[in-house]
């Protein structure tokens, strides 16, 4: 099956970052159109080549995002929860591999998640009250 973008439907390519010796491990994440996926649907698709769909789900929704989790250690959590289930999954080795992959920033947010998140509503807000301002200390 040929991956494609979930957002226009293109076939994915490689990102052009990725040297060709790297190719066989870093699966096409990148949409000639829309530019590189989402980090938390790159992790859904890394987690579901391995078969494990209760993990990508979590990480479709945001689980693990840097920026859309309600944890404040969020890769620490996707370690975490990768460490236990690898235990009883049939391919738990492979899982350990995203874990250390995710340990090694793979998954942390994009430059542009994050200059993305500061120009939201809650982005602005929170960068707000950190900021010191009239009134404030
Ligand atoms: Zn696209």
């Amino acid at each position: 099956m040929i991956p494609e973008c979930p957002t226009c439907g293109l076939p994915l390519l490689y990102a052009p970052d990725v040297a060709p010796h790297e190719r066989h491990e870093r699966r096409k994440d990148h949409c000639p159109k829309c530019g590189p996926l989402p980090t938390s649907e790159r992790l859904a698709r890394d987690l579901e080549a391995v078969d494990c769909g209760i993990l990508a789900a979590a990480a479709r929704l945001g689980e693990f995002d840097d920026f859309k989790s309600e944890s404040a250690t969020p890769i620490g959590d996707l370690v975490r929860r990768l460490e236990v289930v690898a235990g009883v999954h049939p391919r738990g080795a492979e899982l350990l591999k995203i874990a250390e992959a995710a340990r090694a920033g793979r998954y942390d947010a994009t430059e542009a998640e994050a200059q993305a998140w500061a120009r939201s509503r809650e982005g602005r807000e929170a960068l707000a009250s950190l900021a010191p301002g009239p009134g404030r200390e």
